[in-house]
C-alpha cells in the first residue's frame, strides 16, 4: 500500500488524469479530449475520473497536482489555456479542492511540470541547475535552480517563448515583435517556409522535417532559422543565469538530426562570445507520454 497524489495534465487537445504513487509509478491513468461542448461537461469528466481514482486506492491521498498550458494565475488559482476557449479565469484550484477536501492542491505551468519530471525521473536526473524547454505548437520553459523547481512570483517563470530576440522582428501572437516563438515553434517554422515559397498543402512540422530530409531548400532554410532562434534563446538564458544544461521536449524535437544537428551548430556558434559559459549541453527529454501527469503529480510528491 502506497500513498499517492493525483496528477492532472491540462494540454491543448487533451487532459490526462492519473493517480501516482509516492515512489513515482503511475497507478491509473485516463485521457479525455478537451473538444467537448461546455466547461461544465469538461470539469465533470475530470472530477468523475479523479474521484474514481481516489476511491480505488487504499493508501492516503497526499494532494492534487495540476500542470497546465498557460496562461495561469497561481495566486488567484485560475487558468485560461489559449486552446480551451470556455476556460477563462477558470477556478481550477477551488474546484480541485472539492475533489478531496483538506488535501493540498498545487498548480504549475506545463513546461515547469515537464522540467520537474525530467529533473526527477528523466534526462535531468542529478543536475543542480537545468532549463527545461518545450518546443511544440508553442514554446515554454521551466527552471530547476539549486536542485529545486523555480516557479517565479506568479508561477510563470521561464516565459522563454515570448522573450524577443529581434526588436524589429516578426509579429508574435502575444503582441510583441521578434519573440523566440515567432521563429521556432512548429507552426511558425512551417509558416516561414511557406512565406519563402515552400509548396505544400500541409501545415505539419512533421511534413516540413521530411521535406528538409529530402533536400527541399525552403524547408531546410526555415529549420535553419528556427533552430538558430532557439539557440539564441538558449544562449541568452544560459548566459543570464550562468547555467549550462538544457533538456528539450515537445513534438518538434522528435524529428531527429534534421532538427538537432543545426541546433547544436548554432548553440556552439552563439555561445562563443560568452567566455564564462561552460559548453552548453542539450539533452532530449526521456519521459514520453507520461511526463505531463508525472510532472503534475510531482508538484505534490516532488
Ligand atoms: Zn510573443
Amino acid at each position: 500500500m502506497s500513498n499517492f497524489a493525483i496528477g492532472i495534465d491540462i494540454g491543448a487537445t487533451k487532459i490526462a488524469i492519473a493517480s501516482v504513487s509516492d515512489n513515482f509509478s503511475i497507478l491509473e491513468k485516463e485521457e479525455i479530449p478537451t473538444s467537448v461542448s461546455s466547461s461544465a461537461e469538461l470539469w465533470e469528466s475530470i472530477a468523475q475520473l479523479a474521484k474514481g481514482f481516489i476511491a480505488n486506492q487504499s493508501g492516503e491521498i497526499l494532494g492534487i497536482g495540476i500542470g497546465s498550458a498557460g496562461p495561469l494565475d497561481i495566486k488567484a488559482g485560475t487558468l485560461s489555456p489559449v486552446n480551451i476557449p470556455f476556460w477563462r479565469d477558470f477556478p481550477i484550484i477551488e474546484l480541485s479542492k472539492q475533489l478531496s477536501p483538506g488535501v493540498p492542491v498545487v498548480l504549475h505551468g506545463d513546461a515547469l511540470a515537464l522540467a520537474h519530471a525530467e529533473h526527477k525521473l528523466g534526462a535531468g536526473r542529478g543536475l543542480t541547475n537545468m532549463l527545461g524547454m518545450v518546443v511544440s505548437t508553442g514554446i515554454g520553459g521551466g527552471l530547476i535552480l539549486n536542485g529545486k523547481v523555480f516557479a517565479g512570483e506568479s508561477g510563470n517563470s521561464c516565459f522563454i517563448g515570448h522573450h524577443s530576440i529581434n526588436f524589429e522582428g516578426r509579429p508574435c501572437v502575444c503582441g510583441r515583435r521578434g519573440c523566440l516563438e515567432a521563429y521556432s515553434s512548429g507552426p511558425q517554422m512551417v509558416a516561414i517556409a511557406k512565406e519563402n515559397g515552400w509548396k505544400s498543402e500541409s501545415d505539419s512540422f512533421i511534413d516540413l522535417a521530411e521535406a528538409a530530409r529530402q533536400g527541399d531548400s525552403q524547408a531546410i532554410e526555415s529549420i535553419e532559422i528556427g533552430t538558430r532562434a532557439i539557440a539564441i534563446g538558449i544562449v541568452n538564458f544560459c548566459g543570464t543565469l550562468d547555467i549550462h544544461t538544457v533538456v528539450l521536449g515537445g513534438g518538434v524535437v522528435q524529428s531527429g538530426e534534421i532538427f538537432w544537428e543545426p541546433l547544436k551548430k548554432h548553440i556552439k556558434e552563439e555561445s562563443k562570445a560568452i567566455s564564462f559559459l561552460k559548453e552548453i549541453e542539450i539533452k532530449k527529454a526521456e519521459l514520453e507520454r507520461d511526463a505531463g501527469v508525472l510532472g503534475a503529480a510531482l508538484a505534490i510528491l516532488g
